[in-house]
């Protein structure tokens, strides 16, 4: 992973589509690696005036309560 990607703040996964903290739009998901050590995401916010990009990480309770693994 890269310095950029080490910087971006992570939030869990949860059930909503995962929005923007600081906008309330709708986050696009611009990188995948959820089939890697890493098991992220990385999504950024479709308002341009915005740009946010943050990680997103699977929670534990998450998947367990989802019976995922
Ligand atoms: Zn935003």
């Amino acid at each position: 992973m890269n310095n950029k990607i080490n910087s971006l703040e992570i939030f869990l996964m949860n059930e909503q589509p995962f929005t923007c903290p600081h906008c309330g739009t709708r986050c696009e998901e611009i990188g995948n690696f959820c089939h890697t050590n890493a098991k992220f995401l990385i999504e950024q916010c479709l308002n341009k005036n915005c740009g946010f990009m943050c990680g997103e990480e699977e929670d534990e309770d998450y998947l367990k309560l989802w019976k995922i693994i």
